[in-house]
């Protein structure tokens, strides 16, 4: 019983000392990476469900490690804690834009691209104006690009983020609210938000039209699509896998399709060519 008292106060563990410089050593390689220019965007279509043309892409990072590709769910929550999030979503911002400029260059139509915003990037004021200002550089109207926010943006006291999306949304910039049904969700958010787009997250979407054993998703998604519609925002479903579930959301009457049955993230060039080229 004494030793197993020991160990609930102590505080320093070697397995504490292991994870932190395990986090240390992501946070300096990350860092190096930016700096000489390893990270890349990859590029995800939508589609309209109705009849399956391109409706836009996300913008998703890539993070070639040497060998080994460091998947965004492992390093963006570091950057996120360590403030590199600020630079490398300033890199997220010009890298799409000039490559939303080179496609339009070459190809008659490319839909609207979107890119992930955390809200930590928010803390600077200047994020809405830097959006503005790089668009109009490149020539671009605002409606090339969209942004993809969750519901944490407003949750964060030291943004303002609701004034630099107002702003955007002005400008005439979409703004889709991600993962929508996780987290602390409040429906409030609906409202208090300059949304365009509404996106169902992907653990919603996997169950539906699936064996039901874990509980069939379809009401809510039924619901989820008839509220968003009300307040007249498009409906994007993330994740979807299976020609049941594709059917499914049509039948539901679901605006927009996303996930590896219409296609995987896919380098730029890879991107253009499958979505682009003499459609
Ligand atoms: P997210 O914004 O929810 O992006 C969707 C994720 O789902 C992507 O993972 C995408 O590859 C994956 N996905 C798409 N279709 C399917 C599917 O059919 N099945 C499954 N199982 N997964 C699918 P990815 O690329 O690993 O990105 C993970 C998360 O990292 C993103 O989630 C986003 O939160 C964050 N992220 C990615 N790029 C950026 C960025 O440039 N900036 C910021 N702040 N966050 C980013
Ligand atoms: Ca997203
Ligand atoms: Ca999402
Ligand atoms: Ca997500």
């Amino acid at each position: 019983a004494k030793s197993a008292g020991g160990n609930a106060i102590r505080l320093h563990t070697p397995q504490m000392d292991q994870r932190v410089s395990q986090r240390v050593s992501l946070e300096n390689r990350l860092r190096q990476a930016l700096q000489e220019d390893r990270l890349s965007l990859h590029f995800q279509a939508k589609v309209a469900a109705g009849d399956g043309r391109l409706v836009g892409a996300e913008a998703l990072l890539r993070w070639q490690d040497g060998e080994t590709m460091i998947p965004p769910d492992q390093f963006i929550p570091v950057a996120e804690e360590c403030g590199l999030i600020v630079p490398i979503g300033e890199w997220v911002i010009a890298r799409a834009v000039s490559q939303i400029a080179e496609w339009r260059h070459r190809y008659p139509q490319v839909p609207p691209i979107a890119i992930n915003l955390s809200p930590r990037q928010f803390w600077r004021p200047s994020l809405a104006q830097g959006m503005l200002d790089a668009l109009a550089a490149a020539d671009l109207p605002t409606s090339a690009l969209e942004v993809e926010i969750t519901e944490s943006v407003v949750l964060d006291p030291e943004g303002d983020g609701i004034e630099q999306l107002n702003r955007l949304r002005a400008a005439g910039i979409g703004i889709a609210l991600d993962d929508f049904g996780t987290g602390y969700s409040s429906l409030s958010y609906l409202q208090r938000l300059p949304i365009s787009v509404l996106k169902i997250d992907r653990s919603f979407i996997r169950p539906l039209a699936a064996d039901r054993s874990d509980g069939d998703s379809e009401p809510l998604v039924r619901a989820i699509i008839a509220m968003a519609h009300s307040l007249s925002l498009q409906v994007v479903a993330e994740g979807v896998e299976t020609p049941q579930q594709l059917q499914t959301l049509q039948a539901l009457n679901c605006d927009i399709l996303q996930g590896y049955l219409l296609s995987r993230p896919l380098p730029p060039g890879q991107f253009a060519e499958k979505f682009l080229v003499d459609r």
